[in-house]
């Protein structure tokens, strides 16, 4: 009976204005038992449209004092959304060796210094090559970064760069970068990183979740089994959703557990009893 939400987002975050109480009072009546705060903290962002920075010991100390304010109602992990881009690679050693972090979700939202965000990234690029720019972005970073939980939203490329590529944009043709899909979901593998199921897919309507069920299978095939459940919510009505649509999808792919993290440790859950209880709401 593991219902928890491992990707939010508070006004510690750049892109959210949600205040800490609404976000806890919220999962609280979801019935949630398990919150992760993952605010973002992307150091040398290369665009000015918003600042994803963070003081962490003020963060630290907050959500302190609200763990034990929500003590035996609702357990308050303290994570992290950290943007990776490769010539950071000392310089965020002290962030993923941090003791006060539960669970660090490794994002990569710019590549060569460009923001997805910023149409402008994609003049120049055909769409396929986009996404392999992503692909490759990823898996660099995931070869010299380590201390990391698991690889956040991995294909969200597919969001970006509707005005240049119309409609279609979203299409992304995975057999195309099955090469380099393998080498990353392997080296997670071999690293014990995890995958999250970031189910905020569902509500920018592509129909599914990020990753797509190709890399979820492919990861299975690969021995992984670290899967975390997250919203990625910027709103505290966006906590929760659509997350048990996910659970079931990652039972229906043949996926045991779930995980939770406590000091970047696993702990795992079985996703049969997540999908009962979810259903039975
Ligand atoms: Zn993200
Ligand atoms: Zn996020």
């Amino acid at each position: 009976m593991f219902k928890a939400d491992y990707h939010v987002h508070s006004s510690f975050s750049g892109d959210s204005g949600e205040s800490l109480n609404v976000i806890f009072q919220h999962a609280f009546d979801l019935g949630l038992q398990e919150i992760a705060l993952t605010d973002h903290l992307d150091p040398d962002f290369p665009s000015e449209r918003v600042i994803f920075d963070i003081d962490l010991p003020s963060y630290f100390q907050i959500l302190e004092t609200y763990r034990k304010e929500w003590e035996g109602k609702l357990s308050i992990l303290t994570g992290l959304e950290l943007g990776l881009q490769q010539h950071l690679a000392q310089d965020l050693d002290h962030v993923l060796s941090d003791p006060h972090l539960d669970f660090i979700i490794a994002s990569i939202h710019c590549a060569d210094r460009g923001d997805f965000f910023d149409e402008t990234y994609f003049d120049g690029k055909q769409k396929d090559e986009a996404h392999r720019i992503y692909f490759q972005s990823l898996y660099e970073n995931l070869k010299i970064f380590d201390g990391f939980s698991v690889i956040g939203h991995m294909d969200f490329i597919k969001r970006y760069g509707k005005n240049h590529y119309g409609k279609d944009h979203c299409e992304l043709d995975y057999n195309l970068h099955m090469d380099l899909i393998d080498e990353i979901l392997r080296l997670a593998v071999e690293k014990g990183t995890g995958l999250e199921v970031n189910s905020s897919g569902y509500r920018y309507g592509l129909g599914h979740a990020h990753p797509d069920s190709i890399i979820l299978s492919r990861y299975r095939e690969l021995g992984g089994e670290i899967i975390t459940l997250g919203s990625d919510a910027h709103r505290a009505e966006d906590i929760g959703k659509d997350l048990d649509r996910a659970g079931e999808l990652l039972e229906n792919l043949g996926f045991r557990y779930i995980c939770g993290f406590r000091k970047k440790e696993p702990l795992f859950y079985p996703l049969a009893r997540l999908r009962v209880h979810l259903a039975g709401d």
